[in-house]
């Protein structure tokens, strides 16, 4: 182990602490300034790490090509097996993860525990899919035969969020890994350890070098865009992160995908079972889960006008319930914000809807925090206009603003109006307004009487700014691959 690395006794589980940075299949010490990892429920360091170098990238790109085409060439039966197994020892380790997530990114543990699950549970997935790796047949003339092969990139990158830190770190390398990728993940310099644990825990299943994670911010990412010896890069990420991803893969023409942000609608019609409703844009911010922190967070809220009054009371009533606490506690309803930047981020979009004239019926600046961390109640801010700030940027965080409509078209122009559009919800009982909302809103991923969840082989991803693709489904891992067209002439 690098001894500049010793840990701090901040309770992380096992006395395990981070062995630097998995480059090549071995790990080294970054040689960057060193960048402290805080933990957000507590504000204590959790531990040091050095960034990853120009030369830890190259030697990892280096490793990764030679260990690509031995990967690939163990063929579609093993890699899942070998992905299987992967997720089985990060099951194994469910406990000590979830506790590296519960302590690095502040969200719950009980949270963790399921992102555990679910990273694992992708992986599987993707084990699951190898063998559908597959071409076609073109029709051809008698003596000749015409197919289409699907082949791996090579080696490909993964820059992921704070927002869930293991379970993006299994579930983004498991497509390109299965699709026969060498795979070079980034995780958020904020929240690294879990990615970097989970490399221990199963870095020796793949030929070495396959796998390196590589740590720090926006300087490696860039580097890693425009690095000739990667083929792809995949990007969870904000809008903005996705425009500098595209333009820094533009010189190597980098295959992209992108994740990104959205400011996603949550429709309350007038025929709505209100109380399912109200319990949906509850659960469609996700809370518990993280704080409001997940992309697909259903943050604009617009109820007709018929239900505007009581539905405000209501969220207002559940949000105040919300337990804020330690989030590695059981009883824990809602962790911290993920970072500094993240708390002071939110607290300044509540304090400038305010300035604006919006009403806070729930949460806001005042109330029973815990007084160390980054805690911010969840917070419902009605009374605005569809122009006001609050009602068009993403937060990222425990806020929930609520528009009030009446007419449908004038409802769609708002929905519509922004140039993301992720997720979007819609509730109501009858059946053609829901496939018309369905029809006229312009999103990725569309609920109706349902938010928040998604499910296995489910393409997820955005229209307009949020993104470019679909993960999460088949179309994740043949992203991964180029196809090959061969056409052979018989000599008979
Ligand atoms: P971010 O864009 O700041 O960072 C994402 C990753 O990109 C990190 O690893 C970061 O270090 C790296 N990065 C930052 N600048 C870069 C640059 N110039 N070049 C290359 N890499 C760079 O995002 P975040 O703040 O960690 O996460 C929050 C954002 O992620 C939100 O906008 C959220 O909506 C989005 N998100 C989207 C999805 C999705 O599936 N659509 C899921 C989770 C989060």
């Amino acid at each position: 182990m690098p001894d500049d690395h010793a840990k701090a006794d901040t309770g992380l589980p096992g006395a395990w602490a981070p062995l630097g940075q998995y480059a090549g299949g071995v790990w080294r010490t970054g040689q960057d300034a060193p960048r402290d990892v805080v933990s957000p429920g507590s504000g204590d360091v959790l531990a040091t790490l050095r960034d990853a170098s120009s030369e830890d990238l190259d030697g990892a790109v280096a490793a990764a090509r030679r260990a690509q085409t031995t990967w690939a060439d163990l063929g579609p039966v093993v890699r899942g097996k070998t992905l299987k197994e992967a997720a089985a020892r990060l099951r194994a380790h469910e406990d000590e993860l979830a506790m590296i997530d519960a302590l690095d990114c502040g969200n719950p543990i009980k949270g963790m525990r399921f992102d555990v699950n679910l990273g694992a549970t992708l992986m599987e997935f993707f084990a699951g899919l190898t063998t559908e790796l597959k071409g076609e047949t073109i029709p051809q003339v008698g003596g000749k035969l015409t197919f289409v092969t699907r082949e791996p990139l090579g080696v490909v990158a993964r820059l992921v969020p704070f927002n869930h830190p293991v379970m993006f770190a299994a579930a983004k390398i498991a497509a390109p890994l299965a699709a026969g990728n060498a795979v070079i993940l980034k995780p958020s310099e904020e929240t690294p350890l879990a990615a970097l644990r989970m490399a221990e825990l199963i870095g020796d299943l793949f030929p070495e070098g396959l796998l390196s994670v590589l740590t720090g911010g926006a300087d490696l990412g860039a580097a890693i865009c425009a690095h000739p010896g990667i083929a792809a890069v995949g990007l969870i990420g904000s809008v903005q992160t996705g425009r500098a991803v595209l333009r820094g893969g533009a010189d190597t023409l980098k295959r992209t995908q992108l994740e990104l942000g959205g400011k996603n609608a949550l429709v309350i019609c007038e025929d709505a079972d209100l109380d399912r409703a109200i319990a949906g844009a509850v659960k469609g911010m996700n809370l518990g889960w993280t704080a409001g922190q997940s992309c697909g967070s259903t943050s604009r809220l617009l109820v007709h006008e018929a239900h505007y009054e009581r539905v405000v009371a209501e969220v207002a009533t559940a949000f105040d319930k919300v337990l804020l606490g330690d989030p590695t506690l059981e009883t824990t309803e809602m962790g911290a914000l993920s970072t500094q930047g993240q708390y002071d981020k939110t607290r300044g979009f509540i304090q400038r809807a305010e300035a604006a004239g919006a009403r806070i019926a729930a949460g806001g600046l005042r109330g029973d925090i815990p007084d160390r961390g980054y805690f911010v109640r969840p917070t419902l801010i009605c009374d605005v206009d569809p122009d006001f700030e609050i009602a068009r940027e993403e937060v990222f965080g425990p806020v929930l603003t609520v528009l009030k409509w009446r007419d449908e078209d004038a409802m769609i122009d708002i929905v519509n109006g922004l140039d993301v559009g992720l997720t979007a919800s819609v509730w109501t009982r009858d059946l053609d307004r829901a496939l018309r909302l369905t029809r006229r809103i312009q999103a990725g991923y569309v609920w109706v009487n349902d938010a928040s969840d998604h499910y296995l082989g489910a393409p997820f991803g955005g229209v307009k700014q949020s993104g470019l693709g679909r993960e999460e489904c088949l179309e994740e891992m043949l992203a991964y691959t180029e196809a090959k067209t061969v056409t052979v002439v018989s000599g008979g």
